[in-house]
């Protein structure tokens, strides 16, 4: 591309920040001439009206014309994008006014659907990569669970490994969540985020801060953070905290993670909690038990009908539906029953609850999911953690987003699933040696090879096969949402949960 072919993509790009990342035209010069000082342009091009596909004919040939002239390395192009995206992008005080005009005006709603638009239109989260995911549903034992591949985390070449490993770490920001990496520039190892615009709020008094997650694991996907770099804690604040958000985000649900690894989420290092629009599966199951009995005659204490051990709060009183939720959250910390190998601590605490909150109507509702960490010689990996013969399908921590059904697996089993399906079909023949060979990633299948092909033969249509890998991936996401029940769906393991109900918060079966 020529400079004069740049200055015309670099006029459309800023009348596409006009059109969708409310730029003002008291800032279109400023913009603009940030622009010919990044490129050493010394004037814009004129008479540029309209402009093509944001990413295909506008994006991209910037970012390619930048690597070509040097001012980018091949593998620095998303931190070269976002760098260029952060310049057309409302500083964050004018988001942070514009967010609050919208409040007062037409309502918290139209708010986040514009800071979510704008989120998406300067490419923080970049749909181009997270479109490619794989997504389906299944119908399963106690409703519906949904299941993604993750595709949208693009895979670090070797080139990149080899340079972020060469870079001292800095220790700023001092991780992914603090509010620092507002417009910080990224390294290898550390993504860009001058693209990145946060909302503080209020929770329980505290300062905390708002933004979307880049991966969107499902619609909305929003994340609530402590402005103080703090390690995750769960406790009868944060409960308080997750009620505060739904009063003023009535349209999304909040929850956090457990404190804990193993049943933790990745980031235990800062305080913050998930939320989103979508109604996720386990929202929508109803109730196996009610419970009374409680001091407080509004509040309704349920197990719900689902795959682990959950305990539904609801009422319409705030402060009485946070004293009963705290509770449960405390009770269970204390509560151990060796009938079913619950121990709540050894040298260390185990029992946790994933506490998730949302309104209907008036109506607050919170789901306490109780866990624990414990790890036994059995169990190396954790006695509520999916066994190993379903490590192939998903080996990390299962965390909040997936204890309420919504899998993320891992991107590699896209071309892995591909593979069972070749032996199936016989494209691919059983051969032990190189099933046998660690090195091969096909080597953690070996188990689910051989009994598919046994089952199934391996002389089967691709559409015979799709049909058998997904119903035993669909299986498989089942058995790990049951892997993580305290209190497992049998006689023994239901008595135990009613045990805990009754003699540990002294209610009564209704
Ligand atoms: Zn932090």
């Amino acid at each position: 591309m020529t400079s004069e072919e740049l200055k015309i993509k670099l006029a459309q790009l800023v009348n596409y920040a006009k059109d969708n990342l409310s730029l003002r035209e008291e800032d279109e010069s400023y913009v603009t001439n940030g622009l010919l000082a990044m490129f050493n342009l010394s004037a814009p091009a004129t008479g540029v009206e309209n402009y093509g596909d944001f990413q295909s004919e506008i994006v991209d040939p910037i970012v390619a014309y930048a690597i070509e002239n040097g001012m980018a390395k091949e593998e620095e192009n998303i931190l070269f994008e976002t760098k260029l995206l952060g310049l057309l992008t409302p500083s964050p005080s004018s988001i942070i006014d514009k967010f609050d005009i919208l409040v007062s005006n037409t309502g918290i709603r139209s708010a986040t659907d514009w800071l979510f638009n704008l989120s998406k239109a300067n490419n923080y989260i970049r749909c181009v990569d997270i479109n490619k995911n794989i997504k389906w549903e299944h119908t399963g034992k106690f409703g519906k669970i949904g299941i993604t591949i993750n595709l949208s985390k693009p895979e670090k070449d070797p080139k990149q490994i080899a340079a972020a490993k060469l870079l001292p770490k800095s220790g700023y920001p001092a991780c992914l969540l603090c509010t620092e990496n507002v417009g910080f520039a990224g390294t290898l190892n550390h993504p860009a985020r001058q693209t990145l615009r946060i909302i503080p709020i209020k929770l329980g008094g505290e300062s905390w801060s708002i933004q979307y997650s880049p991966y969107q694991y499902y619609r909305e996907h929003i994340i609530a953070l402590s402005n103080e770099h703090r390690p995750m804690a769960v406790n009868s604040d944060t409960l308080f905290r997750l009620l505060d958000f739904v009063d003023l985000f009535p349209h999304y649900f909040i929850g956090s993670n457990a404190a804990l690894p193993i049943v933790g989420g990745s980031i235990l290092t800062h305080d913050h909690y998930q939320g989103g629009a979508k109604v996720l599966p386990m929202f929508e199951v109803g109730t196996r038990k009610q419970y009374g009995g409680s001091k407080y005659k509004d509040v309704e204490v349920y197990v719900a009908d689902w795959y682990n051990s959950v305990v539904r709060v609801s009422g319409k009183n705030k402060f009485e539906v946070h004293e009963i939720a705290t509770d449960v959250l405390e009770t269970w910390a204390k509560w151990s029953d060796e009938s079913v190998n619950v121990i709540c601590k050894t040298s260390e605490q185990h029992n946790a609850v994933t506490p998730i909150a949302r309104k209907e109507g008036d109506t607050y509702i919170i789901d306490m999911i109780l866990r624990n960490n414990r790890t036994d010689d059995a169990h190396p990996y954790g006695i509520f953690h999916p066994e190993e013969k379903l490590h192939n399908i998903k080996k990390e921590g299962i965390g909040i987003i997936e204890v309420m059904g919504l899998f993320i697996l891992p991107g590699r089993l896209k071309s892995e699933l591909e593979c069972i399906k070749d032996y199936i079909t016989g494209n691919k023949n059983i051969d032990f040696k190189e099933l046998n060979n660690s090195e091969n990633p096909m080597f953690k299948h070996a188990p689910t090879i051989l009994q598919l092909v046994n089952d199934h033969g391996n002389s089967r249509d691709r559409v015979y096969a799709d049909r058998v890998v997904t119903d035993y991936v669909n299986d498989a996401c089942e058995q790990i949402l049951e892997c993580t029940a305290v209190f497992k769906n049998d006689e023994q393991g239901q008595s135990a949960f009613d045990k805990f109900m009754t003699q540990g918060l002294g209610l009564k079966e209704l």
